[in-house]
């Protein structure tokens, strides 16, 4: 397997542990929100005098809960849907304090913004929307019960108690959002390296091969730059595949594939075309430099030993062509490579056959 593919395999894997392990993530977090809830809460019971009757219910909302929460998800079968559940009873929590705060309008809105703000972090489909009618249950089941009285305005404690829950969810949230841009971009690198290369070989694939070389064919038709194609087929593949199985046709592939990686330079742009054949474009070369560089290739598959089947010889034999005006398209240029890799074939296999530079028209 090519890196970027194991590398997004191994990204699947951490996608599905973190959404298994997701109630440990949450867990720090509730710990330190809540126990700023704490704060707040009992602020507002001290300001609405209401301290002693209902402290208690602070501290087991807010303290005692994260625990419990984090208990349940851990010893559940389902630790993914307990931590939704627990998410969700955070929220009821939220609407419940609203009431017993009288309706404080500064804690009650910080809170209840900063619990369904934690839904839309999960990235769980429409959760901020589900989470709703238990804090909006929570709160009108108080009102019922207690039928308490608004208290609108904000003592200075409370304002005091309420501004860390402001401040450090808002940094947390900026610190969630870089580390996610960040995630983001380097998944969409690594995607794009997957989408351009075969996986078998690790070389380019054909989509992304086509697109460098038509490049460098537009390169070198305008600004008269010399440039050369090099197809290369494996000789009588079929019959190895027939006689020793495809495993072993996939690992000479491979083998194939690494020995052309090795024997081209730096700048050189070598893919897999298809089947057993492979194509290399070369920007910037002339004649003498492409022949060394086929004859490099041809010279590492002769010399390629497989490791489950070292008896067995693999030879290649190679087109080349090189950029003339008159190949107008890509189609065209490759039809050349072809034409002079069938001569290749015809002539014994096993080597190098070129075509002659076409003449430029006058
Ligand atoms: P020639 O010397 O004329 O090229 O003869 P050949 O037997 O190599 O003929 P050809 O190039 O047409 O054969 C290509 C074969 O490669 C046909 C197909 O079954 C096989 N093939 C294509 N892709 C794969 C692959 O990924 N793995 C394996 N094991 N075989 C493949
Ligand atoms: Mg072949």
């Amino acid at each position: 397997m090519s890196a970027p593919a194991r590398r997004a395999t191994e990204g699947q894997r951490r996608g599905r542990r973190s959404r298994e392990q997701m109630y440990k993530d949450i867990y720090p977090l509730r710990v330190l929100g809540m126990g700023l809830g704490l704060w707040v809460t009992c602020s507002v019971l001290v300001q609405i005098g209401e301290l002693a009757r209902f402290g208690w219910l602070s501290f087991l909302t807010m303290v005692v809960w994260p625990h419990l929460a984090y208990l349940h998800a851990r010893h559940s079968r389902d630790p993914y849907r307990a931590e939704i559940r627990n998410l969700l009873v955070d929220s009821a929590i939220t609407g419940l304090w609203i009431g017993l705060m009288h309706y404080n309008l500064l804690p009650s809105v910080v809170l209840a913004v900063i619990t369904t703000h934690d839904k839309f972090s999960t990235g769980i489909k429409r959760l901020w929307l589900y989470s709703l009618p238990g804090m909006v249950g929570a709160a009108l089941l108080v009102t019922l019960l207690l039928r308490p009285q608004p208290v609108w305005e904000s003592s200075l404690p409370v304002i005091i108690a309420t501004l860390p829950v402001i401040a450090l969810h808002s940094l947390a949230v900026g610190y969630a959002s870089y580390r996610l841009i960040r995630t983001v971009a380097r998944q969409n690198l690594e995607l794009k390296e997957l989408r351009q290369r075969d996986a078998q070989t690790g070389l380019y694939a054909r989509a992304h091969w086509q697109e460098q070389a038509q490049a460098v064919l537009e390169g070198a038709r305008h600004n008269d730059r010399p440039a050369w194609l090099l197809m290369i087929d494996i000789d009588h593949f079929k019959p190895i595949n027939d006689v020793h199985g495809h495993t072993v046709g996939d690992e000479a592939i491979r083998a194939v594939g690494a020995a052309i990686a090795e024997s081209v330079r730096e700048g050189d742009c070598a893919g897999r075309y298809g089947g057993d054949e492979f194509a290399v474009v070369c920007a910037d070369t002339d004649e003498a430099q492409a022949q060394a560089i086929a004859q490099r290739i041809r010279e590492r598959i002769a010399a390629l030993r497989l490791a489950g089947l070292p008896e067995l010889r693999l030879t290649g034999s190679i087109g080349m062509a090189h950029a003339a005006r008159q190949h107008i398209t890509l189609r065209d240029w490759l039809n050349a490579a072809d034409s002079a890799l069938y001569r290749a074939k015809h002539e014994g296999r096993n080597q190098v056959a070129s075509t002659a530079p076409l003449p430029h028209p006058a």
